[in-house]
């Protein structure tokens, strides 16, 4: 049986996480209770704390939930094919299922889509988000199941690694012998080294700064062939050399707020190649962007946001083979309640902390 309350970090206002009871919801035949395990974090979460999203409070966070499922209904075990005890990957959007874009498979762009973390409490039945012990999983939820065997704080990496499958591989459609560069060494670049590599892409190369380098590392053990700092070395004549003068096939921008990769992109991509713009910049114009080097080398630019089933799919196969040491990105569990503490680590407001994959897991401590 299910709890009567769970204990959840509620964001109430910007920079303002208050530890809650709230009451566990009934389930009905369409919808399930997660029980979780772990919840991952990201630069959006740190968006979502400093309350730029102007999303409606008070709301519980967490976009990236892994956890068991510790009730569910006849008709969404059927649905789901998934049952209880079962540990699954919760998918963060909902989306309708009956508009153009879910019609036409782009459900990660449906016109009525919700987000889990950003619907408010106060909408029944309020246990939305994975800051929590429990989450409510409404009817048009899109679970996986993963391997119970797996580390918690390995398993809930199906969030960052099924980004990198989408924005390096999917997107752009990477292909073996390719050349890639992915901008920006974080949790998601170092993600997409991995699927790039995975998809049989011949060389990566990463950039980053030089504070970057420890994560340089770690991309160079995930299969990186080089690393650039671009604060150090000319990062146009390296992408040069390494790529003999041709060019990359793909350049895949993560990295968040600097606007000075998107510029280089441009010219580190070869003429007919494409460009994954997927790291926002903070509704930033970007200084220096010359149009007519699209016009004149043929450029694909695409824009990535959020990740499709696909994605974490194969996420979801890789992390469950245990061939890539992923356990080198994660850098810090935190207990659900120390979530601002996490957050903050994150955005370097911590001295001396580095984070690079990191999640909350209830009753750590
Ligand atoms: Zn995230
Ligand atoms: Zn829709």
């Amino acid at each position: 049986m299910p709890p009567k309350s769970s204990l959840a970090m509620v964001q109430t206002g910007p920079r303002k996480i208050e530890r809650m009871d709230l009451p566990v919801p009934d389930i009905t035949d369409y919808t399930a209770l997660l029980r979780i395990e772990a919840c991952g974090i990201c630069g959006s979460d740190y968006e979502q704390y400093e309350g730029v999203l102007n999303m409606p409070m008070p709301v519980v966070p967490g976009h990236e939930p892994l956890g068991v499922i510790e009730a569910i209904g006849d008709e969404a075990a059927k649905r789901w094919k998934v049952d209880v005890g079962d540990r699954v990957c919760v998918e963060t959007m909902l989306s309708c299922r009956f508009c153009g874009p879910c019609l036409g498979g782009s459900y990660h762009l449906c016109e009525d889509r919700r987000i889990y973390s950003y619907i408010p409490i106060d909408e029944g039945p309020g246990l939305w988000g994975g800051y929590s012990e429990y989450m409510f999983l409404d009817a048009n939820s899109i679970v996986h199941k993963i391997d119970k065997d797996l580390p918690a704080e390995i398993a809930v990496m199906f969030n960052p690694l099924g980004a990198g499958f989408r924005w390096a591989v999917e997107i752009p459609n990477t292909k073996p012998g390719d050349t890639v560069v992915i901008m920006g060494p974080g949790q998601r670049g170092l993600s997409s080294v991995v699927a790039t590599k995975q998809a049989g892409a011949k060389t990566v190369i990463v950039t980053g700064l030089e504070a970057d380098r420890p994560k340089m590392q770690i991309a160079k053990e995930f299969g990186a062939d080089y690393a650039i700092d671009v604060q150090n070395e000319n990062a146009k004549e390296k992408v040069r050399e390494y790529t003999k003068g041709k060019g990359a096939d793909v350049v895949v921008d993560v990295s968040s707020y600097a606007t000075e990769p998107v510029v280089d992109a441009l010219s580190f991509v070869k003429p007919g190649g494409t460009i994954v713009l997927a790291g926002v910049k903070g509704y930033k114009p970007v200084p220096g962007f010359i149009s007519d080097v699209i016009v004149m080398k043929e450029i694909t630019i695409k824009g990535a946001i959020g990740v499709t089933s696909s994605g974490y799919t194969s996420a979801i196969e890789l992390l469950e083979k245990r061939v890539i040491p992923f356990e080198k990105m994660h850098t810090h569990d935190f207990d659900l309640t120390d979530a601002e503490l996490a957050i903050k680590t994150l955005a370097r407001e911590i001295d001396g902390e580095e984070s690079v994959h990191s999640c909350l897991i209830p009753g750590l401590k």
